[in-house]
């Protein structure tokens, strides 16, 4: 390795870096620029995605501004440990929705010294935090929360409303299902939906 190249790595080295928010946040945009960025630097990056999650592409991460990347399909932690050998960077999008072993996986490949970037939604659709979020952000050495815009009052949104009945935590869908809403307009629609 170049010493540049070396440089580059030690910046970022073992680092875990969130990327959190509402649904149309721009968090995928994110985590595509920041892996296009490594890539760009030489270091051997791999994307990463839960397999449950088929919106437009399954070996894609595609963003609604329709920017792409490749992604491996996981269907848990595990594959991600197997498939990080030798990398300098991987990134995981929709990370809410691994189980909580994801701690420890992230973890463990940091002390290896891998660069960690991963992009979710810190909310579900009743506004408590998703999945391994929470901890994920405490054990974080750099958090992006990014926000939408509200499609009711143009506000700054931070929460995910569902549109339809659905009750289940996890219900994939874009804006056939959910809205960007701040946190006014989303207690108010929760107190009339009862
Ligand atoms: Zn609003």
């Amino acid at each position: 390795m170049s010493l540049g190249s070396q440089i580059k790595k030690e910046n970022f080295y073992g680092k875990i870096e969130i990327i959190c928010g509402s649904m149309f946040s721009g968090k995928t945009e994110i985590l595509i620029k920041k892996v296009t960025n490594a890539k760009q630097q030489n270091l051997k990056v791999k994307v990463f995605k839960p397999k449950l999650d088929n919106r437009y592409s399954s070996n894609k991460i595609i963003s609604h501004d329709k920017n792409e990347i490749n992604a491996i399909a996981v269907n848990n932690t595990n594959e991600i440990v197997k498939l990080s050998k030798g990398l300098d960077v991987i990134a995981i999008d929709e990370i809410q929705f691994f189980k909580k072993d994801i701690i420890k996986t992230c973890t463990l490949l940091s002390m290896k010294g891998i660069r960690i970037i991963l992009a979710g939604l810190d909310m579900d659709y009743l506004g408590r935090p998703f999945g391994a979020m929470p901890e994920l952000m405490s054990i974080a050495d750099y958090i992006i929360k990014l926000h939408g815009i509200c499609e009711i009052c143009s506000g700054t949104a931070n929460h995910t409303f569902r549109i339809t009945k659905n009750k289940l935590t996890i219900d994939i869908g874009e804006k056939d299902k959910y809205q960007a809403v701040c946190r006014v307009c989303f207690n108010k629609k929760n107190f009339q939906n009862g």
